[in-house]
């Protein structure tokens, strides 16, 4: 039984609506790639069962509990992002 990480679900539904509504932030791989490394290694991990029947109960508590938290190193992570010529 492995153990997952939903931080990984919220930062990345996060991820994906502010590249898609801002679009001064870069929509390659590589730029939301880092993004989420970034921003997950700077907030708690919150490890769930898949045994968990109720995990999308506590995705959808913890969403609201660290919305806050997840956004401030949303914008951090995107701050952070070092402009890149086009490939
Ligand atoms: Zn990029």
């Amino acid at each position: 039984m492995k153990a997952h990480n939903i931080m990984e679900d919220i930062v990345e539904e996060y991820l994906k609506e502010i590249i898609s509504a801002d679009n001064k932030v870069c929509n390659c791989e590589l730029c939301h790639d880092k993004m989420f490394a970034e921003i997950l290694s700077n907030i708690p991990a919150k490890y769930v069962t898949s045994e968990t029947g109720a995990m999308y109960a506590v995705i959808e508590q913890v969403r609201v509990e660290q919305s806050s938290v997840i956004l401030k190193e949303l914008v951090k992570a995107m701050k952070n992002l070092k402009p890149h010529p086009k490939a």
